[in-house]
């Protein structure tokens, strides 16, 4: 593009990034996109191209009964680049949206670099550019570079930008067998009973201990090997690993929660802590964990309550640079304190490829809606983009000082309830009713786009 005053700045053209800079540019708004490479690389990264696919090639399933493949499903409908690009060099992968990373890569580079309302800078953004007076959308991903990360930190103070993700499980409510827990909070402390209790007696509780420590974990990345991965969100099976009693003492504490069934402390307790103010889903308390996915199911199945339990989402822990959106953002994705920085991608704590294409997305019509004096409302919580962009916000958590947000992949635990299905209702039925009502409630949303 011949060279104007940009009305818009992003960093990083990671997958929000080219997404965004790439709809507003189709609305006619003039973007300088920073890239930092081919000048640098995160330790993630092994080509110089554009949105980068860093580990797998897929997007995950495609089938609109999962709610990553409704979310492929509202994007194309919603006209993202990256899904239009990752349809054109689909590669075969069963149910799932698998590409070819160097040509997909490589056209969305073209469209990018093509575009006459992008101008596409070589440029490691050290600083906030924010003496230019235009919206800046930071989209530079997990891995922002440590300078940047440290001007971010100057905006919204050090306690608010987290540097490593610490996911505990979450099982769906209805799948939890109510007649092995106990509702009880510590000491009687709070409101009613707030956690769901699963109880171990000691012969149970050193199987459990003997069965962790020799499950099969992910293996740790490179740049994750630093001093500070472990503080305050060590995974399960490193607690367990130092000392048999660790989790007794840790996360797995009985005291003070009174057993109505004995009258008294079991030897272990997991406990479990509602997921949402819907109730649908609830997570294993401090469960963060490296465990595969397939030895979670395997593992935290033994636990009473969860012997049918359906996983929403596995643990984790990874190195992954994000806000404590709920309590920074507005829904524009802007800094409630410097309204004029934006948030896009993994850094507000989405979790994934897709998630962050969609941030992107929903950045740039948020923006351009502002730029152009429109009002656009968040798309409606029923559907898949709107779910995800309402757990960012935090709208679907019962937040309190004790709550730490934590990413995540879109699934439907994050999905208000069904109103006139009960508890037991068959999984199968709620999800081809929470298809139905997320593609109803997206239309008349998708009209009020442009
Ligand atoms: C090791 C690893 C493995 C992963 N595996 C998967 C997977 O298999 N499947 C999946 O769905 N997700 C995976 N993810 C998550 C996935 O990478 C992210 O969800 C996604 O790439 C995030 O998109 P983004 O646009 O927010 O950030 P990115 O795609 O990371 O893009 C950020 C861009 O910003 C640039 N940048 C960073 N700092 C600066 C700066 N200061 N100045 C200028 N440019 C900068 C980077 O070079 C990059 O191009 C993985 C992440 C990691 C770290």
């Amino acid at each position: 593009m011949d060279t104007v005053a940009p009305q818009v700045i992003v960093l990083g053209a990671g997958l929000a990034g080219c997404e965004c800079a790439f709809q507003l540019a189709e609305q006619g708004i003039a973007v300088q996109l920073w890239e930092m490479k081919p000048l640098r690389r995160t330790p993630a990264q092994s080509s110089d191209h554009l949105a980068e696919l860093v580990c797998s090639n897929s997007f995950r399933s495609d089938n609109p009964l999962n709610a990553i493949g409704l979310l492929h499903e509202e994007l194309r409908l919603a006209g993202s680049l990256l899904l239009r690009l990752a349809d054109k060099h689909r590669v075969p992968a069963g149910d799932a949206l698998a590409v070819d990373r160097e040509e997909f890569a490589a056209d969305v580079q073209a469209h990018i670099a093509q575009h006459s309302k992008i101008e596409l800078i070589s440029r490691h953004a050290s600083e906030l550019p924010l003496a230019q007076g235009v919206p800046v959308v930071v989209a530079t991903g997990p891995l922002t570079t440590a300078e940047l990360a440290e001007a971010i930190t100057a905006q919204t103070g050090q306690e608010r930008l987290a540097f490593y993700d610490a996911i505990a499980p979450i099982v769906a409510a209805d799948s939890i067998d109510y007649s092995q827990v106990f509702a009880a909070s510590r000491w009687g402390k709070g409101e009613g009973a707030d956690y769901l209790n699963c109880p171990m007696d000691k012969p149970q509780y050193m199987a459990f201990v003997e069965a962790l420590l020799g499950a099969e974990t992910m293996p740790l990345e490179d740049f994750e090997r630093d001093a500070h991965y472990f503080q305050g969100c060590q995974p399960i099976e490193v607690i367990a690993a130092s000392g048999p009693k660790s989790l007794r003492f840790g996360p797995m504490k009985p005291t003070g929660l009174d057993d109505p069934r004995t009258g008294r402390w079991a030897y272990a307790v997991v406990q479990l802590r509602a997921e949402n103010r819907h109730l649908t889903a609830y997570n294993l308390v401090g469960f963060q964990t490296k465990m595969r996915q397939a030895e979670q199911k395997r593992v935290l199945s033994t636990i009473a309550g969860l012997g049918q339990a359906e996983f929403l989402r596995y643990g984790s822990v990874h190195r992954n640079t994000f806000l404590d959106s709920p309590r920074l953002l507005d829904e524009a994705m802007a800094l409630k304190s410097q309204p004029q920085l934006r948030f896009a991608g993994q850094i507000t704590g989405v979790e994934g490829y897709v998630e962050s294409t969609a941030s992107g997305f929903w950045v740039a019509q948020r923006l351009a809606a502002d730029l152009c004096g429109r009002t656009l409302p968040l798309p409606p919580p029923t559907t898949s983009l709107g779910a995800l962009l309402n757990h960012v916000l935090g709208q679907d958590l019962i937040m309190d000082a004790k709550v730490r947000f934590q990413p995540t992949n879109v699934h439907f635990g994050l999905f208000p309830p069904l109103e006139d299905l009960g508890r037991k209702s068959q999984k199968a039925e709620r999800k081809e009713r929470m298809l139905s009502r997320a593609r109803d409630d997206l239309q008349p949303w998708l009209t009020g786009l442009r």
